[in-house]
């Protein structure tokens, strides 16, 4: 009998090729503050990029996803970012407005983002998927496959200092590894971003969905926790919280 592929081998296979040909060799300065240049290019060339990106995956039909949408959600945030989350796809409100994270679980993201002691327009926010499945099913291998182009170019632009993977479906994507989110939340990793790149910090943490539906004082306990860890890596101040 044929052995089913390894999707996370294929999907870093095509990273590898992806890059080959699109020749993203130029190493990237490490920085420890928004205002240090990202390699070469200035925030307003990182933006004309990113919007590069924006229009060509509002016009894209790689996908069965393509035709069902409302909106295309690529993302939003500071192209300057230091930190990056990657959310699964969006929901019935992100596709009805065409932005990620607008729903009940960007709701409570906001609120994360603000317990760090940062804005939204601090970040870059995005998403694996930037379709939304329907019915909110889970991303299939070939729309994961088809898609990552798009978010392996943003954060090679971006250059994030820290990815915030949100929820399984991202970490497992990012770090090429079936292992459940449960043991993957709490330390970083590292995201391979292609051939001749620095690696990217990672830091998966439960996605703020499954939060709301397991809305313990643990669970939220657990997501301050890893944001911490965060805060500590990048070496901003960690707010006091009310526990
Ligand atoms: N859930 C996600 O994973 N992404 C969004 O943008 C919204 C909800």
């Amino acid at each position: 009998m044929e052995k089913e592929p390894d999707i996370n081998k294929v999907v870093r296979q095509h990273a590898d090729m992806d890059d080959f040909f699109t020749g993203g060799f130029a190493p990237r300065t490490t920085k420890s503050n928004q205002e240090k240049t990202k390699g070469n290019q200035s925030a307003d060339d990182i933006k004309i990029e990113l919007e590069k990106i924006d229009d060509e995956v509002h016009r894209c039909r790689k996908c069965q996803l393509g035709s069902l949408r409302t909106n295309a959600v690529p993302g939003e945030g500071n192209p300057n970012a230091q930190i990056a989350f990657v959310g699964e796809g969006p929901g019935a409100d992100e596709d009805a407005q065409g932005r990620p994270f607008v729903g009940r679980a960007g709701q409570l993201l906001d609120k994360v983002i603000a317990a760090m002691g940062l804005k939204r327009s601090d970040i870059f926010i995005c998403n694996i998927l930037k379709c939304r499945p329907p019915n909110n099913r889970d991303p299939r291998p070939e729309e994961i496959i088809s898609c990552l182009p798009y978010l392996q170019r943003q954060i090679e632009l971006i250059k994030p200092d820290v990815i915030v993977a949100l929820g399984a479906h991202a970490a497992r994507t990012l770090l090429n590894t079936n292992k459940p989110i449960g043991q993957l939340r709490g330390q970083f990793h590292e995201y391979y971003a292609g051939l001749g790149r620095p690696p990217i910090k990672l830091m998966a943490t439960y996605h703020t969905a499954y939060l709301l539906r397991n809305y313990s004082q643990d669970n939220r306990r657990r997501v301050w926790e890893d944001m911490k860890k965060v805060l500590a890596e990048l070496g901003l101040p960690i707010p006091q919280r009310k526990q």
